[in-house]
């Protein structure tokens, strides 16, 4: 039996209300809020956005996930509940150019700051400048960086971007074959949100020892299962700035039995039910 379909593995709102009333209590308000959209399936951005505004937070959406998924029946990187998002062009990415990413935004001082670190804090428009610029000159405002895609991973982007339609519907079509497949497995599937650009097709096995049998026994046939991802504050980085296991229970409980199935549209239904068998046998040897 399937254990439930009500797996949005997103920021959830009504525990988010509780953070952000107990910073605001000890004037621990950040000043920005992450908000990803987790295997390409957007957040609730409606009610986190009016949280934000209720404690004068500002949002990033970290959309790498979410190229081509849309929100409310609109895409997602307009910005409508956030001031900035982000995508990755990643390898592994719904669509690549090999690396970088691109950032949007509504706010013009927003667009125009990004646009000064990306290339060394300079800027060479005369409006902008302290003083008249000479006809070869320029002005370093802030120290930025070269955050600029090469017109070669761009020329690949470009490319790729013409098939993100294509890419993403078949996506859904593999999403909703394991999603009749697994209905009967003892598994968490996703829910089948059509909206969603289908980065990632996530799972999750009843407990943490399944999970590593599974894990292995699939890797052993050479199926490139994965897990994403290992919970942030458990890092040494976070660890050491404080945080402890335990702070996220959600997110560990998730994590415990997490799996991710290959999902690519390159992958043929032939090789999809190779992956759905070799899941079902290792799921009942586990269980025996
Ligand atoms: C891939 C990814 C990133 C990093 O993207 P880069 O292009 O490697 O910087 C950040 N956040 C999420 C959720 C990602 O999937």
């Amino acid at each position: 039996m399937s254990i439930s379909t009500r797996t949005p593995r997103n920021l959830c709102p009504q525990q988010l209300a509780k953070k952000l009333a107990q910073a605001a209590a000890t004037q621990t308000l950040p000043k920005v809020l992450v908000v990803v959209h987790m295997a390409g399936a957007s957040a609730p951005m409606a009610e986190i956005a009016a949280l934000a505004k209720r404690y004068q937070v500002a949002i990033i959406e970290d959309a790498s996930h979410a190229m081509g998924t849309s929100y409310q029946e609109a895409s997602v990187g307009g910005c409508q509940y956030s001031d900035i998002s982000v995508f990755s062009f990643h390898p592994v990415k719904v669509v690549t150019a090999g690396e970088a990413g691109v950032a949007t935004t509504q706010h013009a001082t927003l667009a125009k700051a990004l646009r000064l670190l990306r290339s060394h804090g300079i800027t060479r428009d005369a409006e902008d400048s302290h003083a008249a610029l000479p006809p070869w000159g320029y002005e370093q405002h802030a120290l930025g960086m070269n955050y600029r895609l090469s017109d070669i991973h761009a020329a690949l982007g470009r490319s790729q971007l013409t098939q993100l339609r294509s890419f993403i519907a078949r996506r859904f079509a593999l999403a909703e074959r394991y999603h009749q497949a697994l209905a009967d497995l003892p598994v968490k599937r996703p829910i089948l949100d059509p909206e969603s650009a289908w980065h990632l097709y996530l799972i999750e096995l009843e407990h943490a020892d399944i999970r590593r049998a599974v894990f292995e026994a699939m890797r052993a046939q050479g199926i490139g299962v994965n897990v994403h991802y290992i919970p942030v504050h458990t890092q040494p980085y976070y660890q050491a700035q404080g945080f402890q296991p335990g702070d996220f229970p959600l997110a560990e409980q998730y994590y415990a039995g997490a799996l991710t199935l290959p999902l690519y549209p390159d992958l043929t239904e032939q090789q999809q039910d190779t992956v759905i068998a070799a899941l079902q046998k290792a799921i009942e040897e586990r269980s025996q």
